[in-house]
């Protein structure tokens, strides 16, 4: 099991001034910050990293959203960080997700939910790799 996950704090949530609170949750759940940046995807780059999503019918939308703002991108490490960060995040649909989790505080919509969150360990290795250099990372 990795103890390493990958995350993004996505657009909306940046554009509405809510960086700084989302993050205070994240370490104050135990996860430390081993790599960070501020950047804005360009839309090859974001349709490159939601490329998964290609058939899905809001891949469009997706891209579009994902590189309209500001992101941060981090790789955040904890005991069990994937599926802990799922928790911490809720579910995709903010409707459905629990009481104090960050898409539930954060986000507006299914497509426009604040945060993304790695969900598995090998996609966690994935993104994070498209993000970071060995030489941005500890
Ligand atoms: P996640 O692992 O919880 O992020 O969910 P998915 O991997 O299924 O989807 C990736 C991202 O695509 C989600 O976080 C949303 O931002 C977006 N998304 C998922 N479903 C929809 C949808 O039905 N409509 C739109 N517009 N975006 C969606």
């Amino acid at each position: 099991m990795s103890n390493r996950t990958f995350t993004m704090i996505k657009p909306d949530a940046t554009s509405k001034g809510h960086t700084g609170a989302i993050l205070d949750q994240m370490i104050k759940a135990g996860f430390s910050v081993k790599a960070m940046k501020w950047i804005q995807l360009s839309e090859a780059q974001a349709g490159a990293f939601y490329a998964v999503h290609k058939e899905r019918p809001f891949y469009g939308e997706l891209v579009e959203f994902m590189c309209s703002g500001p992101i941060v991108a981090a790789i955040l490490e904890k005991e069990n960080a994937v599926a802990d960060f799922r928790t911490l995040i809720g579910a995709t649909n903010f409707k459905d997700a629990a009481e104090g989790t960050i898409r539930k505080k954060y986000a507006t919509s299914i497509g426009e939910n604040a945060v993304h969150g790695s969900d598995s360990d090998e996609n966690a290795k994935i993104e994070a790799d498209f993000f970071f250099s060995g030489l941005e990372r500890f």
